[in-house]
């Protein structure tokens, strides 16, 4: 997925998070989206073709997150709710990986999901020959849709 999608997805969250408990979207939305791009963060120190594999992208890392600032908040717990939902929705949606899946049981197993097939990565590592893969794969659809449905939330529960 990308930045975009990740990024429209958080703000879809923070919109809907709003409508159910009340706080201001002027603190849903942008927090979502920073969330919902945040296990991205690691692309800083890990090349794209393997930040997978990597703490950023383990769901047990955002589980415990989510429970120790459950504890630390009080009701209605909107920043414990929006890393949980938001870091394992970027997750969910990278584990329709192209070339990478997720290590959903990691740190405890290494194997690797993917809802689709996993190409192997592109021979010429370059950011074109990435955008052709993106293309001529499924991939590009099953952004579009990521794109088109968060855009409808926003816009339907805005
Ligand atoms: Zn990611």
């Amino acid at each position: 997925m990308t930045f975009l999608s990740h990024a429209l997805v958080g703000a879809s969250i923070g919109v809907a998070l709003s409508n159910i408990t009340g706080v201001d979207s002027n603190l849903t939305v942008p927090l979502n989206i920073g969330l919902s791009l945040l296990p991205d963060i690691n692309l800083i120190w890990r090349k794209i073709s393997d930040h997978h594999n990597d703490i950023t992208h383990y769901p047990f890392l955002w589980v415990v997150l989510a429970t120790i600032v459950w504890y630390l908040e009080p009701s209605p717990h909107i920043y414990s709710q929006s890393i949980l939902i938001s870091g394992l929705l970027h997750l969910i949606l990278d584990t329709f990986g192209m070339t990478i899946g997720v290590h959903w049981l990691a740190p405890f197993h290494s194997k690797e999901f993917s809802f689709t097939q996993i190409h192997p990565q592109p021979e010429n590592k370059s950011v074109k020959s990435k955008i052709n893969q993106f293309h001529k794969s499924k991939h590009i659809y099953i952004e579009l849709v990521t794109v088109l449905i968060s855009t409808f939330v926003i816009w339907a529960l805005f």
